[in-house]
């Protein structure tokens, strides 16, 4: 039966070249899987990743994606979402219902705060903040509706490291709670976070937490141009609950995104490294600067969390705040010393090449620790894979503005 152009267009009998493997896994784009039979079509499961049924259930990029994030951090399944704030509103929908509450620590990314706030409220979910560097802030904020508890290590701007193993020991005290991990500044590099030495509950092995989220977008990525987040966990039933409502939700991935990942991960380890080493030496420099009321860095002995961050860690990643009491500089020279600024560029985000600086106002920012009330200006650097004797003289040109 001869065919029409249109049809041989899209019937055409070429198929990839078996035995091609490539250092790189390729792009596998679907929404469509053709399945050979009605057979199959029944049979096919989506939930396990035996096979593949539709682009939304995950295709061999996505699957091989979720697989290494997998054995990164520690866990067994992941779960990619588009962005990493998706992957905080996944577990927070997939685990709660009306009624509960969920704990949140003061300095967690502020995203997810405004989430619990703005949109869990409006279902009948509850929140608390707690003091992250105070277990007792976290057991007097527990009661019968509190389901999930949030850590985060080392706190969003502010970066104090919690006492991750004293917030795991109230918590494991609560049968039914489940704790997450926002995971993204460690990356799987900095610390285990299924092995923090605490044992999980009843019928789990896991000694940290249940679940770890990390935004793609910053580390693995590396390159400041794709948004991604992952679920991972250890345990197969509360996979299970997380992937269904994932799956309600249609949280799919581009498999363009997927492989642009996958090539960011072989180096993310000397990346880590070497962002790493860069910031510990501003955040020496910047020590010695009379101008800076405070260095925040969890790798130097007085920022706050130091001995927690020690207990854990050896590396520190690629973050550092400072502190500009505003007694001291009024915000507009702070903000004078920022837009000085050449090699540092202002934009959200980090984990990628280009050096990044974000002002904070500190009034109103923190309810809870040591830096509730105090006013000034914290000034967020995320260092890039720049020389840092170049980013020194970047900074020390700028402060010349104070
Ligand atoms: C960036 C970030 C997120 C959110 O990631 P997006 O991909 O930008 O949505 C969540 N948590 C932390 C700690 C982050 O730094």
């Amino acid at each position: 039966m001869s065919q029409d152009k249109l049809t041989q267009l899209i019937h055409h009998p070429y198929r990839a070249p078996a035995g091609f493997e490539a250092v790189q896994p390729g792009v596998h784009k679907a929404s469509t899987v053709i399945f050979e039979n009605t057979a199959a079509l029944h049979k096919r499961q989506w939930k396990d990743k035996s096979g593949y049924t539709y682009g939304l259930h995950g295709t061999p990029t996505t699957f091989t994606l979720e697989e290494r994030l997998a054995t990164l951090e520690g866990g067994r399944q992941t779960l990619l979402t588009p962005s990493g704030l998706a992957a905080i509103t996944l577990v927070d929908m997939a685990l709660l219902r009306t009624g509960d509450e969920v704990l949140i620590p003061d300095n967690a990314y502020g995203p997810g705060k405004d989430f619990a706030r703005g949109e869990l409220a409006h279902w009948g979910i509850g929140h608390r903040f707690y003091d992250p560097m105070d277990p007792a802030s976290l057991q007097a904020a527990l009661s019968e509706r509190s389901r999930l508890v949030w850590l985060e290590a080392a706190g969003s701007v502010t970066l104090e490291f919690p006492d991750l193993s004293g917030l795991l020991q109230v918590a494991r005290q609560h049968p039914g709670l489940v704790v997450a991990m926002d995971n993204t500044w460690g990356a799987g590099l900095a610390f285990d976070t299924f092995e923090l030495g605490v044992p999980g509950p009843e019928g789990s092995d896991t000694r940290g937490v249940d679940v770890s989220i990390h935004a793609l977008t910053k580390y693995p990525s590396g390159g400041g141009d794709v948004l991604m987040g992952a679920v991972t966990t250890r345990n197969e039933a509360l996979h299970h609950r997380l992937k269904l409502t994932h799956m309600r939700l249609g949280l799919g991935v581009g498999a363009n995104d997927a492989e642009a990942i996958l090539r960011g991960l072989p180096s993310m380890g000397v990346r880590y490294q070497a962002h790493d080493a860069a910031t510990r030496r501003i955040a020496q420099w910047l020590q010695g600067r009379p101008e800076v009321s405070q260095v925040l860095h969890p790798a130097l002995a007085d920022s706050p969390g130091h001995a927690h961050w020690a207990q854990h860690c050896t590396a520190a990643g690629g973050l550092v705040s400072m502190v500009f009491d505003a007694s001291r500089h009024a915000p507009e020279r702070v903000h004078a010393m920022v837009d000085a600024l050449r090699l540092f560029k202002i934009g959200y985000s980090w984990g990628g090449p280009v050096s990044l600086v974000v002002p904070y106002e500190l009034k109103g920012m923190r309810q809870m620790g040591a830096l509730a009330g105090r006013e000034g200006t914290v000034v967020r650097l995320a260092i890039g894979l720049e020389s840092p004797d170049d980013l020194i003289a970047d900074l020390t040109q700028a402060f010349s503005q104070l």
